[in-house]
């Protein structure tokens, strides 16, 4: 992988902050998934999302077949951070950036597995779980639902996790082997 080339590359996107990991340095906790479960109203809505994506050690072995990560963060301005709906209406512009970087690591690394935010929205209603997902190639599953512990893992990469009142911080996450040689 040319990370210099990417570099150059991601220079065009408004991305704030982004570090490159090793895969198996990335926390993930079964207390994330609890969180999903109990709290989260899209949890068993989605494929996207648990149960659908499988079992925090499903997810931890699927995330083990690469050795690298790179974590990005964008940021977006509302006028209250209560407002779900308004916090919301911003993802799309980071689900927008993110489907970008994936394809220039795709265009490098070949195969990827990629982590974003919320729910997958790309369908106006989910199919699961009477049907598959219409379009396994593009959904992209959120980072806690794979167990990750998101503000863990942004303080090993010296990420920011909070950047201030009325700012919301989106993070993504991309899979990637260095040779290139994922056979996902
Ligand atoms: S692409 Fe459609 S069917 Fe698949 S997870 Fe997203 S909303 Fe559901």
């Amino acid at each position: 992988m040319d990370r210099k080339k990417l570099e150059e590359q991601i220079a065009q996107y408004p991305i704030f902050e982004y570090a490159f990991i090793e895969a198996d340095k990335i926390p993930f906790r079964d207390k994330v998934r609890y969180i999903c479960e109990t709290e989260c109203p899209q949890y068993g809505r989605s494929w996207s999302c648990p149960p659908a994506v499988g079992t925090v050690r499903e997810c931890r072995e699927r995330c083990a077949r690469f050795d690298s990560g790179f974590l990005f963060t964008t940021l977006a301005e509302v006028n209250d951070m209560e407002n779900m709906e308004e916090m919301l209406d911003t993802r799309m512009e980071h689900e927008k950036i993110t489907e970008q970087v994936r394809r220039l690591f795709m265009e490098q690394c070949g195969k990827v597995l990629t982590l974003s935010t919320e729910s997958c929205a790309l369908c106006k209603t989910c199919t699961y779980p009477d049907a598959p997902c219409r379009r396994p190639e593009q959904m992209l599953p959120c980072v806690e639902s794979y167990g990750i512990l998101v503000t863990e893992l942004a303080e090993k990469c010296g990420i920011s996790f909070m950047n201030g009142a009325g700012v919301v911080t989106w993070f993504s996450l991309i899979l990637y082997r260095e040779d290139g040689t994922a056979q996902v």
